[in-house]
Protein backbone atom coordinates (compact mmCIF):
# COMPACT_ATOMS: atom_id res chain seq x y z
CA UNK A 1 0.00 0.00 0.00
CA UNK A 2 1.44 3.43 -0.76
CA UNK A 3 1.42 6.19 1.29
CA UNK A 4 -1.14 7.60 -0.30
CA UNK A 5 -3.70 5.15 -1.02
CA UNK A 6 -3.19 4.42 2.97
CA UNK A 7 -3.74 7.78 3.72
CA UNK A 8 -7.45 7.94 1.97
CA UNK A 9 -8.53 4.29 3.28
CA UNK A 10 -7.92 6.08 6.46
CA UNK A 11 -9.67 8.94 5.73
CA UNK A 12 -13.05 7.20 4.73
CA UNK A 13 -13.11 4.92 7.63
CA UNK A 14 -12.88 7.90 9.74
CA UNK A 15 -15.59 9.83 8.21
CA UNK A 16 -17.61 7.41 7.81
CA UNK A 17 -17.15 6.32 11.52
CA UNK A 18 -17.76 9.87 12.67
CA UNK A 19 -21.76 9.81 11.13
CA UNK A 20 -22.40 6.51 13.18
CA UNK A 21 -22.82 4.72 9.74
CA UNK A 22 -21.49 1.33 9.66
CA UNK A 23 -19.07 0.72 6.17
CA UNK A 24 -21.91 -0.87 4.34
CA UNK A 25 -20.98 -0.14 1.06
CA UNK A 26 -18.42 -3.07 0.63
CA UNK A 27 -20.02 -6.52 -0.40
CA UNK A 28 -17.64 -7.79 2.24
CA UNK A 29 -15.04 -6.21 4.74
CA UNK A 30 -11.66 -5.79 4.13
CA UNK A 31 -11.06 -4.62 0.58
CA UNK A 32 -8.29 -1.61 0.75
CA UNK A 33 -8.24 0.31 -2.51
CA UNK A 34 -4.67 -0.29 -3.52
CA UNK A 35 -3.26 0.44 -6.81
CA UNK A 36 -1.30 -3.16 -7.20
CA UNK A 37 -2.24 -6.88 -6.24
CA UNK A 38 -0.61 -9.76 -7.64
CA UNK A 39 -1.74 -13.35 -7.35
CA UNK A 40 -4.39 -16.28 -9.21
CA UNK A 41 -7.66 -16.79 -9.89
CA UNK A 42 -8.40 -13.98 -12.10
CA UNK A 43 -8.32 -10.05 -11.29
CA UNK A 44 -10.23 -6.83 -11.66
CA UNK A 45 -9.04 -3.12 -11.70
CA UNK A 46 -11.44 -0.45 -11.66
CA UNK A 47 -12.10 2.92 -9.98
CA UNK A 48 -14.13 2.53 -7.23
CA UNK A 49 -13.48 -0.25 -4.57
CA UNK A 50 -17.00 -1.36 -4.49
CA UNK A 51 -17.03 -2.30 -8.36
CA UNK A 52 -13.76 -3.80 -7.88
CA UNK A 53 -14.98 -6.27 -5.14
CA UNK A 54 -18.57 -7.17 -7.03
CA UNK A 55 -16.30 -8.45 -9.68
CA UNK A 56 -14.37 -10.21 -7.24
CA UNK A 57 -17.11 -11.63 -5.65
CA UNK A 58 -18.60 -12.93 -8.88
CA UNK A 59 -15.43 -14.47 -10.18
CA UNK A 60 -14.86 -16.45 -6.64
CA UNK A 61 -18.03 -17.46 -7.28
CA UNK A 62 -16.76 -19.23 -10.58
CA UNK A 63 -18.32 -16.24 -12.71
CA UNK A 64 -16.20 -15.80 -16.09
CA UNK A 65 -14.53 -12.10 -16.82
CA UNK A 66 -17.82 -11.32 -18.68
CA UNK A 67 -19.91 -12.07 -15.91
CA UNK A 68 -17.38 -10.27 -13.61
CA UNK A 69 -17.53 -7.33 -16.28
CA UNK A 70 -21.06 -6.82 -16.18
CA UNK A 71 -21.53 -6.77 -12.22
CA UNK A 72 -18.45 -4.02 -12.09
CA UNK A 73 -19.74 -1.80 -14.65
CA UNK A 74 -23.36 -2.05 -13.31
CA UNK A 75 -21.82 -1.29 -9.74
CA UNK A 76 -19.65 1.42 -11.45
CA UNK A 77 -22.80 3.02 -12.21
CA UNK A 78 -23.87 3.51 -8.34
CA UNK A 79 -20.33 4.20 -7.00
CA UNK A 80 -18.76 6.33 -10.18
CA UNK A 81 -21.98 7.80 -11.02
CA UNK A 82 -20.57 10.70 -13.21
CA UNK A 83 -18.60 8.85 -15.31
CA UNK A 84 -20.82 6.22 -16.85
CA UNK A 85 -23.93 4.54 -16.19
CA UNK A 86 -27.25 3.01 -17.70
CA UNK A 87 -27.48 6.50 -19.18
CA UNK A 88 -24.26 5.67 -21.40
CA UNK A 89 -22.47 3.40 -23.58
CA UNK A 90 -19.14 1.71 -24.13
CA UNK A 91 -16.86 -0.56 -25.97
CA UNK A 92 -16.46 -4.10 -24.56
CA UNK A 93 -13.41 -6.44 -25.77
CA UNK A 94 -13.00 -9.98 -24.83
CA UNK A 95 -10.64 -12.75 -24.97
CA UNK A 96 -11.96 -15.93 -25.17
CA UNK A 97 -9.43 -18.66 -23.93
CA UNK A 98 -11.52 -21.44 -25.85
CA UNK A 99 -11.02 -20.46 -28.77
CA UNK A 100 -8.31 -17.87 -28.77
CA UNK A 101 -9.80 -15.44 -29.94
CA UNK A 102 -10.24 -11.29 -29.62
CA UNK A 103 -14.38 -10.34 -30.26
CA UNK A 104 -15.79 -6.75 -29.41
CA UNK A 105 -19.10 -5.88 -28.84
CA UNK A 106 -19.75 -1.94 -30.23
CA UNK A 107 -22.40 -0.29 -27.16
CA UNK A 108 -21.51 3.22 -28.55
CA UNK A 109 -24.82 5.53 -28.39
CA UNK A 110 -26.91 6.63 -31.57
CA UNK A 111 -28.34 9.20 -33.09
CA UNK A 112 -31.84 9.56 -32.74
CA UNK A 113 -34.04 9.12 -35.92
CA UNK A 114 -35.19 13.01 -35.83
CA UNK A 115 -31.27 13.87 -35.60
CA UNK A 116 -28.64 15.02 -38.74
CA UNK A 117 -26.15 16.79 -39.73
CA UNK A 118 -27.47 20.11 -38.75
CA UNK A 119 -28.86 19.29 -35.08
CA UNK A 120 -26.19 21.55 -33.31
CA UNK A 121 -26.89 24.78 -35.66
CA UNK A 122 -29.26 26.79 -33.10
CA UNK A 123 -31.94 27.70 -35.19
CA UNK A 124 -32.31 30.79 -33.93
CA UNK A 125 -28.83 32.59 -34.93
CA UNK A 126 -27.85 29.90 -37.67
CA UNK A 127 -24.72 29.30 -35.48
CA UNK A 128 -23.30 26.28 -34.06
CA UNK A 129 -24.41 26.30 -30.14
CA UNK A 130 -21.70 26.69 -27.83
CA UNK A 131 -19.97 23.38 -26.78
CA UNK A 132 -21.76 23.97 -23.30
CA UNK A 133 -25.00 24.89 -24.30
CA UNK A 134 -25.04 21.83 -26.15
CA UNK A 135 -23.82 19.68 -23.65
CA UNK A 136 -26.19 20.20 -20.83
CA UNK A 137 -29.16 19.63 -23.00
CA UNK A 138 -31.30 16.00 -24.09
CA UNK A 139 -30.17 17.27 -27.16
CA UNK A 140 -26.94 15.93 -26.90
CA UNK A 141 -28.27 12.71 -25.43
CA UNK A 142 -27.34 9.35 -27.25
CA UNK A 143 -29.46 6.10 -27.56
CA UNK A 144 -27.89 4.64 -24.61
CA UNK A 145 -26.04 1.96 -25.72
CA UNK A 146 -24.77 0.26 -22.10
CA UNK A 147 -27.73 -2.07 -21.06
CA UNK A 148 -27.76 -3.45 -24.47
CA UNK A 149 -23.75 -4.25 -23.91
CA UNK A 150 -24.28 -6.07 -21.29
CA UNK A 151 -26.89 -8.56 -22.12
CA UNK A 152 -25.36 -9.18 -25.52
CA UNK A 153 -21.65 -10.03 -23.27
CA UNK A 154 -23.65 -12.52 -20.92
CA UNK A 155 -25.29 -14.02 -23.99
CA UNK A 156 -21.54 -14.33 -25.63
CA UNK A 157 -19.48 -15.34 -22.90
CA UNK A 158 -21.26 -15.42 -19.55
CA UNK A 159 -22.67 -18.26 -17.17
CA UNK A 160 -24.51 -15.78 -15.08
CA UNK A 161 -28.34 -14.14 -15.68
CA UNK A 162 -28.71 -10.34 -15.80
CA UNK A 163 -30.35 -10.42 -13.23
CA UNK A 164 -27.42 -12.20 -11.04
CA UNK A 165 -25.08 -9.97 -12.66
CA UNK A 166 -27.06 -6.57 -11.07
CA UNK A 167 -27.22 -7.66 -7.34
CA UNK A 168 -24.17 -6.51 -5.97
CA UNK A 169 -25.08 -3.05 -7.81
CA UNK A 170 -28.18 -3.11 -6.54
CA UNK A 171 -27.06 -3.82 -2.92
CA UNK A 172 -24.89 -0.67 -3.28
CA UNK A 173 -27.27 1.59 -4.52
CA UNK A 174 -29.83 0.27 -1.28
CA UNK A 175 -27.14 0.35 1.29
CA UNK A 176 -24.77 3.40 0.08
CA UNK A 177 -21.37 3.78 -0.28
CA UNK A 178 -18.84 6.24 1.23
CA UNK A 179 -18.81 9.73 -0.68
CA UNK A 180 -15.03 10.24 -2.28
CA UNK A 181 -12.80 13.07 -2.70
CA UNK A 182 -13.28 12.68 -6.59
CA UNK A 183 -17.24 12.28 -6.04
CA UNK A 184 -17.46 15.50 -3.99
CA UNK A 185 -15.57 17.02 -6.27
CA UNK A 186 -17.39 15.98 -9.57
CA UNK A 187 -20.59 17.09 -8.01
CA UNK A 188 -18.96 20.61 -7.33
CA UNK A 189 -17.34 21.33 -10.36
CA UNK A 190 -20.82 20.12 -11.59
CA UNK A 191 -23.20 22.00 -9.48
CA UNK A 192 -24.40 24.66 -11.28
CA UNK A 193 -25.05 22.43 -14.33
CA UNK A 194 -26.95 19.68 -11.66
CA UNK A 195 -29.04 22.67 -9.88
CA UNK A 196 -30.47 23.36 -13.68
CA UNK A 197 -33.13 19.92 -12.89
CA UNK A 198 -35.01 19.45 -10.15
CA UNK A 199 -33.63 15.58 -10.43
CA UNK A 200 -29.96 16.21 -10.71
CA UNK A 201 -30.43 18.56 -7.67
CA UNK A 202 -32.26 15.62 -5.42
CA UNK A 203 -29.95 13.09 -5.80
CA UNK A 204 -26.65 15.10 -5.82
CA UNK A 205 -27.19 18.32 -3.82
CA UNK A 206 -29.29 16.78 -0.69
CA UNK A 207 -29.91 19.82 0.84
CA UNK A 208 -28.97 22.27 -1.72
CA UNK A 209 -25.56 21.22 -1.70
CA UNK A 210 -22.85 18.60 -2.45
CA UNK A 211 -22.72 15.71 0.26
CA UNK A 212 -19.19 15.58 2.62
CA UNK A 213 -16.70 13.29 1.69
CA UNK A 214 -17.12 10.13 4.23
CA UNK A 215 -21.17 10.84 4.00
CA UNK A 216 -22.83 7.72 3.36
CA UNK A 217 -24.82 8.07 -0.38
CA UNK A 218 -27.59 6.38 -1.16
CA UNK A 219 -29.45 5.73 -4.53
CA UNK A 220 -32.54 3.78 -4.23
CA UNK A 221 -33.95 4.92 -7.25
CA UNK A 222 -31.10 3.46 -9.44
CA UNK A 223 -31.62 0.08 -6.85
CA UNK A 224 -35.33 0.13 -8.47
CA UNK A 225 -34.09 0.80 -11.72
CA UNK A 226 -32.26 -1.97 -11.55
CA UNK A 227 -34.59 -4.54 -9.87
CA UNK A 228 -37.01 -3.40 -12.86
CA UNK A 229 -34.58 -4.54 -15.19
CA UNK A 230 -33.67 -7.56 -13.42
CA UNK A 231 -37.47 -8.63 -13.83
CA UNK A 232 -38.41 -7.34 -16.69
CA UNK A 233 -35.18 -7.81 -19.00
CA UNK A 234 -33.60 -5.43 -21.38
CA UNK A 235 -37.26 -4.62 -22.38
CA UNK A 236 -37.94 -2.20 -19.96
CA UNK A 237 -35.63 -0.20 -21.09
CA UNK A 238 -35.39 -0.65 -24.56
CA UNK A 239 -38.98 0.07 -25.40
CA UNK A 240 -40.63 -0.06 -21.73
CA UNK A 241 -41.38 2.80 -18.49
CA UNK A 242 -37.57 2.58 -18.48
CA UNK A 243 -37.12 4.10 -21.88
CA UNK A 244 -40.42 5.87 -21.80
CA UNK A 245 -38.89 8.10 -18.91
CA UNK A 246 -35.22 8.16 -20.98
CA UNK A 247 -37.03 9.82 -23.72
CA UNK A 248 -39.52 12.16 -21.85
CA UNK A 249 -36.17 13.48 -19.75
CA UNK A 250 -34.05 14.06 -23.17
CA UNK A 251 -37.56 15.72 -24.58
CA UNK A 252 -39.16 17.72 -21.88
CA UNK A 253 -36.07 17.65 -18.90
CA UNK A 254 -37.27 18.57 -15.43
CA UNK A 255 -35.66 22.10 -15.37
CA UNK A 256 -35.88 23.22 -12.06
CA UNK A 257 -38.25 26.68 -11.48
CA UNK A 258 -35.23 29.11 -11.06
CA UNK A 259 -33.28 27.32 -13.88
CA UNK A 260 -30.76 30.20 -15.66
CA UNK A 261 -30.57 27.74 -18.93
CA UNK A 262 -32.64 27.39 -22.14
CA UNK A 263 -31.18 23.79 -23.24
CA UNK A 264 -32.52 22.95 -26.86
CA UNK A 265 -34.47 19.94 -26.52
CA UNK A 266 -33.91 16.87 -27.47
CA UNK A 267 -35.20 14.19 -30.11
CA UNK A 268 -35.15 10.73 -28.74
CA UNK A 269 -38.58 9.11 -29.22
CA UNK A 270 -39.28 5.35 -27.25
CA UNK A 271 -39.07 4.20 -31.04
CA UNK A 272 -35.37 5.27 -31.05
CA UNK A 273 -34.71 2.92 -27.53
CA UNK A 274 -36.68 0.21 -29.10
CA UNK A 275 -34.43 0.39 -32.33
CA UNK A 276 -31.43 0.14 -30.41
CA UNK A 277 -28.90 -2.69 -30.89
CA UNK A 278 -25.35 -3.13 -30.38
CA UNK A 279 -22.79 -4.58 -32.78
CA UNK A 280 -20.41 -7.47 -32.63
CA UNK A 281 -17.30 -6.52 -34.42
CA UNK A 282 -14.20 -7.88 -35.60
CA UNK A 283 -11.28 -6.28 -33.65
CA UNK A 284 -8.58 -4.17 -35.27
CA UNK A 285 -5.44 -6.08 -35.22
CA UNK A 286 -1.36 -4.99 -35.91
CA UNK A 287 0.99 -6.99 -35.01
CA UNK A 288 3.87 -5.21 -32.81
CA UNK A 289 7.28 -6.14 -32.68
CA UNK A 290 5.99 -10.17 -32.04
CA UNK A 291 3.19 -8.88 -30.28
CA UNK A 292 -0.63 -9.02 -31.42
CA UNK A 293 -2.44 -5.96 -30.14
CA UNK A 294 -5.75 -5.95 -30.60
CA UNK A 295 -7.99 -2.83 -30.17
CA UNK A 296 -11.67 -0.98 -30.83
CA UNK A 297 -12.79 -0.78 -34.49
CA UNK A 298 -14.91 2.20 -35.53
CA UNK A 299 -17.09 3.72 -34.57
CA UNK A 300 -14.57 4.31 -32.29
CA UNK A 301 -11.21 5.70 -33.59
CA UNK A 302 -8.89 4.15 -30.97
CA UNK A 303 -7.83 0.97 -32.44
CA UNK A 304 -7.00 2.13 -35.85
CA UNK A 305 -5.10 5.18 -34.09
CA UNK A 306 -3.21 3.42 -31.70
CA UNK A 307 -2.44 0.19 -34.31
CA UNK A 308 -0.76 3.10 -36.66
CA UNK A 309 1.10 4.84 -34.38
CA UNK A 310 2.64 1.21 -33.71
CA UNK A 311 3.19 0.73 -37.20
CA UNK A 312 5.14 3.73 -37.64
CA UNK A 313 7.18 3.74 -34.71
CA UNK A 314 7.94 -0.48 -35.55
CA UNK A 315 9.73 0.61 -38.59
CA UNK A 316 12.39 2.84 -36.35
CA UNK A 317 14.34 0.54 -33.50
CA UNK A 318 12.92 2.74 -30.71
CA UNK A 319 14.70 0.02 -27.93
CA UNK A 320 18.37 1.01 -29.17
CA UNK A 321 17.26 4.57 -29.26
CA UNK A 322 18.25 7.26 -26.37
CA UNK A 323 15.42 8.36 -24.05
CA UNK A 324 14.78 11.86 -25.87
CA UNK A 325 14.83 10.20 -29.83
CA UNK A 326 12.63 7.20 -28.45
CA UNK A 327 10.14 9.55 -27.19
CA UNK A 328 10.17 12.43 -29.96
CA UNK A 329 9.42 9.21 -32.10
CA UNK A 330 6.57 8.40 -29.80
CA UNK A 331 5.27 11.51 -30.04
CA UNK A 332 5.99 12.19 -33.64
CA UNK A 333 4.16 8.89 -34.58
CA UNK A 334 0.91 9.81 -32.70
CA UNK A 335 0.93 12.99 -34.18
CA UNK A 336 0.92 11.59 -37.48
CA UNK A 337 -1.45 9.25 -36.48
CA UNK A 338 -4.06 11.52 -35.27
CA UNK A 339 -4.06 13.26 -38.40
CA UNK A 340 -5.51 10.51 -40.06
CA UNK A 341 -8.09 9.50 -37.48
CA UNK A 342 -9.03 13.16 -38.01
CA UNK A 343 -9.63 12.97 -42.07
CA UNK A 344 -10.93 9.49 -42.42
CA UNK A 345 -12.67 7.86 -39.29
CA UNK A 346 -16.38 8.28 -38.21
CA UNK A 347 -19.24 5.20 -38.14
CA UNK A 348 -18.27 2.60 -40.92
CA UNK A 349 -22.24 2.73 -41.60
CA UNK A 350 -21.93 5.83 -43.04
CA UNK A 351 -18.29 6.62 -44.11
CA UNK A 352 -16.16 4.29 -45.89
CA UNK A 353 -13.37 4.15 -43.50
CA UNK A 354 -9.98 3.16 -45.35
CA UNK A 355 -9.41 0.96 -41.96
CA UNK A 356 -6.95 -1.77 -44.12
CA UNK A 357 -4.83 0.79 -45.86
CA UNK A 358 -4.71 3.02 -42.13
CA UNK A 359 -3.21 -0.30 -40.68
CA UNK A 360 -1.28 -1.38 -43.49
CA UNK A 361 2.65 -1.68 -43.61
CA UNK A 362 2.79 -0.17 -46.28
CA UNK A 363 0.92 2.84 -45.36
CA UNK A 364 2.86 3.27 -41.81
CA UNK A 365 6.34 3.29 -43.99
CA UNK A 366 4.68 6.53 -46.12
CA UNK A 367 4.21 8.39 -42.46
CA UNK A 368 7.33 7.33 -40.92
CA UNK A 369 9.34 8.67 -43.35
CA UNK A 370 7.75 12.17 -41.89
CA UNK A 371 9.81 11.71 -39.02
CA UNK A 372 12.65 13.61 -38.77
CA UNK A 373 15.44 12.68 -35.98
CA UNK A 374 16.55 16.10 -35.74
CA UNK A 375 13.27 18.20 -35.62
CA UNK A 376 9.53 18.43 -35.68
CA UNK A 377 8.14 18.57 -38.51
CA UNK A 378 4.59 19.49 -39.42
CA UNK A 379 1.97 16.57 -40.02
CA UNK A 380 0.26 15.61 -43.37
CA UNK A 381 -4.00 16.34 -43.31
CA UNK A 382 -3.83 13.46 -45.07
CA UNK A 383 -1.66 10.86 -47.22
CA UNK A 384 -2.87 12.16 -50.62
CA UNK A 385 -2.46 15.41 -49.47
CA UNK A 386 1.37 15.98 -49.15
CA UNK A 387 2.98 17.47 -46.51
CA UNK A 388 0.69 20.24 -46.02
CA UNK A 389 0.89 21.40 -42.23
CA UNK A 390 -1.73 20.77 -39.72
CA UNK A 391 -3.50 23.77 -38.02
CA UNK A 392 -4.32 22.36 -34.78
CA UNK A 393 -3.50 23.63 -31.33
CA UNK A 394 -3.02 21.96 -28.01
CA UNK A 395 -6.45 21.17 -26.49
CA UNK A 396 -6.00 20.15 -22.75
CA UNK A 397 -8.47 17.72 -21.97
CA UNK A 398 -8.43 18.70 -18.16
CA UNK A 399 -11.46 16.76 -16.94
CA UNK A 400 -10.74 13.33 -17.38
CA UNK A 401 -14.20 11.83 -18.24
CA UNK A 402 -15.09 7.84 -18.23
CA UNK A 403 -13.96 5.02 -16.90
CA UNK A 404 -11.74 1.75 -18.11
CA UNK A 405 -11.75 -1.80 -16.20
CA UNK A 406 -9.95 -4.83 -16.86
CA UNK A 407 -11.18 -8.71 -15.73
CA UNK A 408 -9.48 -11.92 -16.00
CA UNK A 409 -10.80 -15.17 -14.69
CA UNK A 410 -9.28 -18.55 -13.55
CA UNK A 411 -10.14 -20.04 -16.87
CA UNK A 412 -7.57 -17.20 -18.48
CA UNK A 413 -10.62 -14.99 -20.18
CA UNK A 414 -9.97 -11.44 -20.25
CA UNK A 415 -12.45 -8.11 -20.95
CA UNK A 416 -11.09 -5.09 -21.50
CA UNK A 417 -14.57 -2.46 -21.35
CA UNK A 418 -14.20 1.12 -21.46
CA UNK A 419 -17.53 2.81 -20.30
CA UNK A 420 -18.79 6.85 -20.57
CA UNK A 421 -21.77 9.06 -20.44
CA UNK A 422 -18.54 11.30 -22.07
CA UNK A 423 -18.27 14.81 -19.71
CA UNK A 424 -18.31 14.51 -16.63
CA UNK A 425 -21.85 14.27 -15.33
CA UNK A 426 -23.05 13.30 -18.86
CA UNK A 427 -25.77 16.68 -20.11
CA UNK A 428 -26.05 17.07 -16.14
CA UNK A 429 -29.92 15.28 -16.47
CA UNK A 430 -30.91 12.52 -13.91
CA UNK A 431 -33.76 10.98 -14.96
CA UNK A 432 -36.80 11.38 -12.82
CA UNK A 433 -37.16 8.71 -10.56
CA UNK A 434 -34.60 6.37 -12.44
CA UNK A 435 -30.99 7.53 -10.27
CA UNK A 436 -28.70 7.64 -13.26
CA UNK A 437 -27.50 10.47 -15.69
CA UNK A 438 -27.73 10.61 -19.48
CA UNK A 439 -24.74 10.94 -21.71
CA UNK A 440 -23.80 14.02 -23.64
CA UNK A 441 -21.91 11.68 -26.00
CA UNK A 442 -23.27 13.42 -29.39
CA UNK A 443 -21.07 16.27 -28.52
CA UNK A 444 -18.69 13.87 -29.96
CA UNK A 445 -19.78 14.30 -33.68
CA UNK A 446 -18.19 17.70 -35.18
CA UNK A 447 -21.04 20.44 -35.17
CA UNK A 448 -19.69 21.61 -38.53
CA UNK A 449 -17.54 20.13 -41.22
CA UNK A 450 -13.76 20.64 -40.33
CA UNK A 451 -12.20 18.90 -43.26
CA UNK A 452 -11.89 21.73 -45.70
CA UNK A 453 -13.06 21.06 -49.30
CA UNK A 454 -12.84 17.18 -47.85
CA UNK A 455 -15.72 15.00 -46.56
CA UNK A 456 -15.92 15.10 -42.47
CA UNK A 457 -16.64 11.36 -40.99
CA UNK A 458 -17.44 12.44 -38.15
CA UNK A 459 -20.99 14.84 -39.18
CA UNK A 460 -24.25 13.69 -36.85
CA UNK A 461 -27.30 11.54 -39.45
CA UNK A 462 -29.74 9.44 -37.88
CA UNK A 463 -28.44 6.05 -36.63
CA UNK A 464 -25.29 7.24 -36.56
CA UNK A 465 -22.48 6.16 -34.04
CA UNK A 466 -20.37 9.69 -32.83
CA UNK A 467 -16.43 8.91 -33.66
CA UNK A 468 -15.01 7.72 -30.21
CA UNK A 469 -11.69 7.50 -28.58
CA UNK A 470 -12.24 4.95 -26.00
CA UNK A 471 -9.41 2.21 -27.04
CA UNK A 472 -10.05 -1.22 -24.81
CA UNK A 473 -7.63 -2.79 -25.77
CA UNK A 474 -6.18 -6.59 -25.25
CA UNK A 475 -2.47 -7.68 -26.40
CA UNK A 476 -1.58 -11.33 -27.14
CA UNK A 477 1.93 -13.28 -27.02
CA UNK A 478 2.27 -16.62 -28.82
CA UNK A 479 -1.47 -16.52 -28.96
CA UNK A 480 -1.67 -16.18 -25.24
CA UNK A 481 -2.90 -13.03 -23.38
CA UNK A 482 0.03 -10.66 -22.35
CA UNK A 483 -1.32 -7.38 -21.40
CA UNK A 484 -4.98 -5.73 -21.15
CA UNK A 485 -5.44 -2.10 -20.91
CA UNK A 486 -7.44 0.75 -21.52
CA UNK A 487 -7.72 4.52 -20.01
CA UNK A 488 -10.67 7.04 -19.73
CA UNK A 489 -9.22 10.49 -21.02
CA UNK A 490 -11.16 11.79 -24.34
CA UNK A 491 -8.70 11.75 -27.07
CA UNK A 492 -5.66 11.24 -24.63
CA UNK A 493 -6.97 7.82 -24.14
CA UNK A 494 -5.33 6.90 -27.35
CA UNK A 495 -2.24 8.01 -26.56
CA UNK A 496 -2.15 6.79 -22.97
CA UNK A 497 -2.86 3.09 -24.05
CA UNK A 498 -0.05 3.79 -26.80
CA UNK A 499 3.12 4.73 -24.39
CA UNK A 500 1.93 2.35 -21.59
CA UNK A 501 2.43 0.12 -24.59
CA UNK A 502 5.82 1.79 -25.70
CA UNK A 503 7.36 2.08 -22.12
CA UNK A 504 6.09 -1.56 -21.59
CA UNK A 505 7.53 -3.40 -25.24
CA UNK A 506 10.37 -0.99 -25.92
CA UNK A 507 11.61 0.51 -22.45
CA UNK A 508 11.62 -2.96 -21.12
CA UNK A 509 9.89 -1.27 -17.85
CA UNK A 510 7.68 -3.18 -15.80
CA UNK A 511 3.94 -2.86 -15.74
CA UNK A 512 3.72 -0.74 -12.95
CA UNK A 513 6.62 2.11 -13.53
CA UNK A 514 4.79 1.44 -17.34
CA UNK A 515 1.81 2.92 -15.82
CA UNK A 516 2.95 4.91 -13.07
CA UNK A 517 5.52 6.46 -15.44
CA UNK A 518 4.55 10.68 -16.57
CA UNK A 519 2.80 10.78 -19.63
CA UNK A 520 2.59 13.10 -22.78
CA UNK A 521 -0.15 13.63 -25.26
CA UNK A 522 0.75 14.19 -28.95
CA UNK A 523 -2.51 14.47 -30.90
CA UNK A 524 -1.52 16.37 -34.18
CA UNK A 525 -1.30 19.99 -32.15
CA UNK A 526 1.50 22.63 -32.58
CA UNK A 527 2.16 21.50 -28.89
CA UNK A 528 2.30 18.80 -26.68
CA UNK A 529 0.09 18.21 -23.53
CA UNK A 530 2.20 16.71 -20.55
CA UNK A 531 2.25 16.32 -17.25
CA UNK A 532 4.76 18.19 -15.16
CA UNK A 533 6.92 15.40 -14.55
CA UNK A 534 7.14 14.39 -18.40
CA UNK A 535 8.21 17.87 -19.05
CA UNK A 536 10.97 18.50 -16.34
CA UNK A 537 12.61 15.22 -17.75
CA UNK A 538 11.79 16.18 -21.16
CA UNK A 539 14.94 18.39 -21.96
CA UNK A 540 16.25 17.21 -25.07
CA UNK A 541 13.15 17.19 -26.82
CA UNK A 542 12.39 21.06 -26.93
CA UNK A 543 15.94 21.30 -28.42
CA UNK A 544 14.23 19.35 -31.06
CA UNK A 545 11.28 21.41 -31.16
CA UNK A 546 8.63 20.20 -28.95
CA UNK A 547 6.84 22.41 -27.25
CA UNK A 548 4.86 21.77 -23.60
CA UNK A 549 1.40 22.59 -21.79
CA UNK A 550 1.22 21.19 -18.42
CA UNK A 551 -1.45 19.34 -17.35
CA UNK A 552 -1.22 17.43 -13.68
CA UNK A 553 -2.87 14.46 -14.70
CA UNK A 554 -3.77 12.55 -18.24
CA UNK A 555 -5.49 9.31 -18.26
CA UNK A 556 -6.47 6.57 -15.72
CA UNK A 557 -5.41 3.28 -16.56
CA UNK A 558 -6.49 -0.13 -15.57
CA UNK A 559 -4.46 -2.65 -16.77
CA UNK A 560 -3.50 -6.76 -16.32
CA UNK A 561 -0.49 -8.63 -16.94
CA UNK A 562 -0.36 -12.07 -17.19
CA UNK A 563 2.51 -13.77 -16.58
CA UNK A 564 3.44 -17.40 -16.02
CA UNK A 565 1.37 -20.24 -14.25
CA UNK A 566 -1.65 -18.58 -14.36
CA UNK A 567 -0.49 -15.20 -12.35
CA UNK A 568 -1.01 -12.12 -12.85
CA UNK A 569 -0.58 -8.68 -12.41
CA UNK A 570 -3.62 -5.86 -11.98
CA UNK A 571 -1.77 -2.40 -12.41
CA UNK A 572 -4.30 0.82 -11.37
CA UNK A 573 -3.55 4.31 -10.83
CA UNK A 574 -1.56 5.24 -7.49
CA UNK A 575 -2.41 9.38 -7.91
CA UNK A 576 -4.57 9.87 -10.66
CA UNK A 577 -8.09 9.96 -10.71
CA UNK A 578 -7.16 9.63 -6.63
CA UNK A 579 -6.15 6.19 -7.13
CA UNK A 580 -7.93 3.38 -8.47
CA UNK A 581 -8.71 0.14 -7.04
CA UNK A 582 -6.62 -3.06 -8.20
CA UNK A 583 -7.87 -6.86 -6.95
CA UNK A 584 -6.90 -10.53 -7.36
CA UNK A 585 -9.01 -13.55 -6.11
CA UNK A 586 -5.91 -15.10 -4.30
CA UNK A 587 -3.12 -13.01 -3.51
CA UNK A 588 0.33 -14.19 -4.34
CA UNK A 589 2.29 -14.65 -0.89
N1 LIG B 1 -16.86 10.59 -25.40
C1 LIG B 1 -15.52 10.14 -25.23
C2 LIG B 1 -15.10 9.26 -26.39
O1 LIG B 1 -15.85 8.42 -26.78
C3 LIG B 1 -15.45 9.33 -24.02
C4 LIG B 1 -14.10 9.06 -23.64
C5 LIG B 1 -13.60 10.12 -22.69
O2 LIG B 1 -13.98 11.25 -22.83
O3 LIG B 1 -12.81 9.77 -21.83
O4 LIG B 1 -14.02 9.39 -26.89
Amino acid sequence: MTARTRALTTAVVLTVGLIAAPTTASAAPGLAKEPLATGYGGAVVSDTVEATEAGIDVLRRGGTAADAAVAVAATLGVTDPFMAGLGGGGYFVHYDARTGRVSTIDGRETTPAAGDAQMFIDPATGAPYPFPRAVTSGLSVGVPGMLATWERALQRWGTIKLKDALKPAIKVADKGFPVTPEIRAEIIANQDRLKQFTSSAELFLPGGAAPEVGTVMRNPDLADTYREIAKQGTRAFYGGSIGADVAAATQHPPLAPDATITPPPGRMTVQDLRDYRTIDRAPTHVTYRGYDVYGMAPSSSGGITVGEALNILETFDVGAMDRTQALHHYLEASKLAFADRNRYIGDPAFVNVPQDRLLSDAHAALRACLISPTSVLPAPTAPDAGCVPAAGTASPENEVHTNHFVVSDRRGNVVSYTNTIEQVGGSAIVVPGRGFLLNNELTDFNFTPTQGSAPDPNLAAPGKRPRSSMSPTIVLKDGKPFLALGSPGGSTIITTVLQILVNRIDFGMNLRDSVWAPRATQRNSASTVAEPAFIAAAGGLQALGHVFTPQEFIGAAATIEFLPHGKVQAVGETVRRGGTSAAVVFPAR
